[in-house]
């Protein structure tokens, strides 16, 4: 469910990430949780990879440790909204609660508050667009969707990330409960193939 994105990227040429180096993104969405953020961490930490979490308030109100191990291991947050409601079709004043709650948690937890936003459901329309530039947020879409949250064959992930995956990608991944028994199946294959082709990890700009 999205706007044409054509359009809304000529309405909103400042709101909407443009990523112009070499490196590829790699975006992590839903955490924290308390099995695959920890688990995560590791597989990236043991490659030195940099990831974006983009984080549900709800959830780091949970753990909040997990969301300060996110940033002092020097990875980005970005906000993922309070309750993963779909605001497609939400007013403005549902809107900014749930992108401003989820900033004030961000904030009393890490001590600084995110550049970054990422619709759930990549749901998102002009009122959400205008909200995000109201607060200096950056809205980050996707390139290459692993879909990892659903069962399927490991070549159908691989094809779905290598096929789109080239400068200035931004790969989606979750650390949630459809992944945290999962993940270990793919993620470091994902990783180790992405490093082997000589493709470099950097942060969102
Ligand atoms: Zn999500």
């Amino acid at each position: 469910m999205i706007g044409d994105i054509k359009f809304l990227k000529f309405l909103f040429p400042s709101v909407l990430v443009k990523t112009t180096d070499a490196g590829i993104h790699l975006t992590f969405d839903d955490g924290p949780h308390s099995i695959a953020t920890p688990s995560i961490l590791d597989i990236l930490k043991a490659r030195n990879i940099h990831a974006s979490f983009f984080l549900l308030g709800q959830n780091i109100q949970h753990y909040p440790d997990i969301a300060q191990q996110i940033a002092s291991e020097g990875h980005q947050i970005g906000n993922h909204s309070y309750t993963h409601t779909n605001l497609f079709f939400k007013n403005r004043t549902f809107i900014r609660k749930e992108i401003l709650q989820t900033e004030e948690v961000i904030e009393a937890t890490v001590g600084k508050r995110t550049r970054f936003f990422r619709p759930p459901y990549g749901s998102m329309n002009v009122t959400l667009l205008n909200v995000l530039k109201e607060y200096g947020l950056t809205c980050v879409f996707w390139t290459a969707d692993s879909k990892d949250f659903l069962p399927q064959k490991s070549s159908d992930m691989d094809h779905r990330i290598f096929q789109n995956t080239s400068s200035g990608s931004i790969l989606l991944f979750h650390d949630n409960e459809y992944t945290a028994l999962s993940h270990h199946s793919y993620l470091p294959r994902i990783l180790d193939t992405l490093l082997e082709k000589g493709f470099v990890f950097t942060q969102l700009p």
